[in-house]
């Protein structure tokens, strides 16, 4: 065979992905720059999931999306909330629900640490707050950092006071203090790391001042207290009805000289959250009805009213068919459910250069090759994975090359090395077709999470690409 024949050949038989950075056009990158600013904007804006449905409210209200009014009066372009922490928003089709949605879901929830019940004790004259880490994450790197403090108290008379603190340049942070190293052989440093941070040592330091002189009890924790009442107006046993959460302290940053990466806390899976979002608000008159559905709990297994295990699709259907003037029988729900084809828009991790030997290099996914579908999750056995069919895949597929968007096909770790679950599984209950698609980051699950602009940019294409197919 000759030179050029190979070459050929080689174009026509061999899968080679594509790096989006070599497939973008030149006046393509102004929005590509735009989008990545627009993001940084949305993840500095909703660290916890109850600022998540605030901020995607605030954007879905401003491209003209109105709340689900089952008496059809809102319009084709419609969101609802549920207990200000899971958001759905529609864009009604030209064919009926009965032939089924095109869904995406992502999670608004991320690991973190969250203030327990009775948070606040001192110590050797000095004032904490005690943790129970949210989802999983590596413990020493939430340690001598900036921390961030973001909640919601609702008092016994059903007020609610919102507290965000550590964010403004000019706010105080918390953070949690580590151990020296000139002392640390033992404790920590000839232990295994899983067992050398124990939870109950993540403690908060949140104050140093104390209150009256020597003979008053406890007069560093009673000085926050006394602080806390004269800003918020709490006591002590209104932290038992609140939801605080510590994030890291400050805005999502560019990443390298060339600028080119993202570097943020919350990026997995709110990076799947904005660009589903970005593709639904730019949606017109889709042939099917089109949903995006952000849900919490992932990260503890989704379980809760708030989770995707939670029924709360169906009774937002329900609404959504009556306000359509089609009857929401349980029969009709039933069959727009298995009718459906969805997205499980969750990122994945990225082949990470320092740690390859974890990483089956020919199925991982890569930064920059574009959202990455995933056919199945799970591992040592598949188990616990929602496991796409090969009909499925065959058709995002061919939806995706025929819009032009650069994709990648990856699983996450070896077979026996472990991997992480998705929602997919518990949306697949309902028979309908569902697929992990996202992009792929580095350093998931840490206070700052990296990902490319090019998969960014990307995603949202794909994602609109789903919508319209
Ligand atoms: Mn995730
Ligand atoms: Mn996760």
């Amino acid at each position: 065979m000759k030179k050029a024949e190979i070459k050929k050949l080689e174009k026509a038989l061999k899968h080679q992905p594509r790096l989006v950075w070599d497939a973008l056009k030149p006046d393509q990158r102004p929005e590509l720059d735009e989008r990545a600013r627009d993001y940084k904007a949305f993840l500095d804006a909703a660290k916890t999931e109850r600022e998540a449905v605030r901020e995607i409210t605030a954007r879905a209200e401003k491209a003209g999306f109105k709340p689900l009014d089952s008496d059809g009066r809102s319009g084709r372009r419609v969101y609802a909330a549920f207990m200000d922490k899971v958001m759905v928003l529609a864009v009604t089709g030209r064919r009926p629900s009965s032939e089924g949605l095109r869904l995406i879901v992502s999670h608004i929830d991320a690991p973190r640490l969250d203030l327990k019940p009775r948070p606040l004790y001192e110590d050797v004259n000095l004032a904490f707050l005690k943790t129970h880490y949210y989802g999983g994450i590596k413990k020493y790197q939430w340690m001598s950092r900036p921390l961030a403090l973001h909640g919601r108290v609702v008092k016994a008379d059903g007020r609610m006071v919102d507290v965000v603190v550590g964010e403004d340049r000019d706010d105080p942070v918390l953070t949690i203090s580590d151990l020296l190293p000139h002392l640390a052989g033992k404790v920590q440093g000839d232990k295994k790391v899983s067992e050398a941070f124990p939870g109950e040592k993540l403690n908060l330091v949140v104050g140093s001042l104390p209150l009256g002189d020597e003979e008053v009890k406890e007069r560093f924790k009673l000085a926050i207290l006394d602080l806390m009442h004269r800003r918020w107006g709490l006591i002590e046993e209104d932290l038992i009805s609140a939801e605080f959460e510590v994030v890291p302290a400050g805005p999502a940053r560019d990443v390298g000289l060339d600028g080119a990466l993202i570097g943020a806390y919350g990026q997995d899976d709110r990076m799947c959250a904005y660009t589903s979002l970005a593709a639904i608000l730019a949606l017109k008159d889709p042939e099917y009805t089109c949903v995006a559905l952000y849900v919490d709990k992932e990260e503890t297994g989704s379980d809760g009213a708030t989770g995707a295990r939670s029924r709360y699709l169906e009774s937002f259907l329900a609404d959504l068919m009556a306000a359509r003037g089609e009857t929401p029988s349980s029969a009709a729900l039933r069959q727009t459910l298995i009718e459906t084809r969805a997205i499980s828009a969750d990122v994945n991790g990225a082949l990470d250069p320092d740690y390859q030997e974890v990483h089956e290099k020919y199925n991982a996914a890569r930064l920059g090759y574009g959202p990455c579908v995933s056919k199945y999750t799970g591992s040592r056995g598949k188990y616990g994975a929602s496991d796409a069919s090969a009909e499925y895949m065959g058709w995002l597929r061919g939806v995706f090359n025929r819009n032009d968007i650069v994709w990648q096909s990856g699983l996450m770790g070896k077979v026996d090395e472990g991997g992480g679950g998705t929602v997919a599984m518990f949306l697949a209950q309902y028979g309908m077709q569902i697929v992990d698609c996202g992009p792929s980051v580095l350093n998931v699950h840490s206070p700052f999470e990296i990902s490319s602009k090019a998969d960014l940019y990307m995603t949202v294409r794909a994602y609109q690409a789903f919508y319209r197919a």
